[in-house]
């Protein structure tokens, strides 16, 4: 198998890793308010694809969202925050217009080149 350098841990990146008893019991994170820090939507696999044009505003996918990732600017719905999103598809569940659409991310990449 072939090995990807970009997942090979160097012996000097090691130091830098904490031990077992430097991290909290449980991995629990201790500083609350810190999500933002961190770009969960690489987890995602499948991608909302909004579609401004139906959508009427009513932030349902707003209050759904668990993740916070529905963009609001000024009281209106602008877009989502793929950086945080994690791909649930609860928004495209709820939204009522069908405005938001779910892609696996592969097809995802290709319908927004388009
Ligand atoms: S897919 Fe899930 S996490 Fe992403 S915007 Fe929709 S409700 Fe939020
Ligand atoms: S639920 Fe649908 S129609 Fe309502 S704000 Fe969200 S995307 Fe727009």
């Amino acid at each position: 198998m072939a090995r990807d350098p970009a997942n090979i841990i160097s012996t000097s990146s090691l130091s830098s890793v904490k031990g077992w008893r430097e991290i909290p019991i449980g991995g629990i994170i201790t500083d609350a308010g810190s999500s933002e820090e961190y770009e969960t939507g690489g987890w995602r696999s499948f991608r909302p694809i909004w579609d401004w044009q139906k959508c009427v505003n009513c932030k349902v996918c707003w209050i759904y969202c668990p993740d916070g990732s529905i963009r609001v600017r000024d009281g209106v719905v602008v877009g989502i925050d793929l950086d945080h999103c994690k791909g649930c598809g609860i928004c495209a569940r709820e939204c009522p217009q069908g405005t938001i659409e779910m892609f696996e991310e592969s097809e995802a990449e290709e319908k927004v080149k388009r």
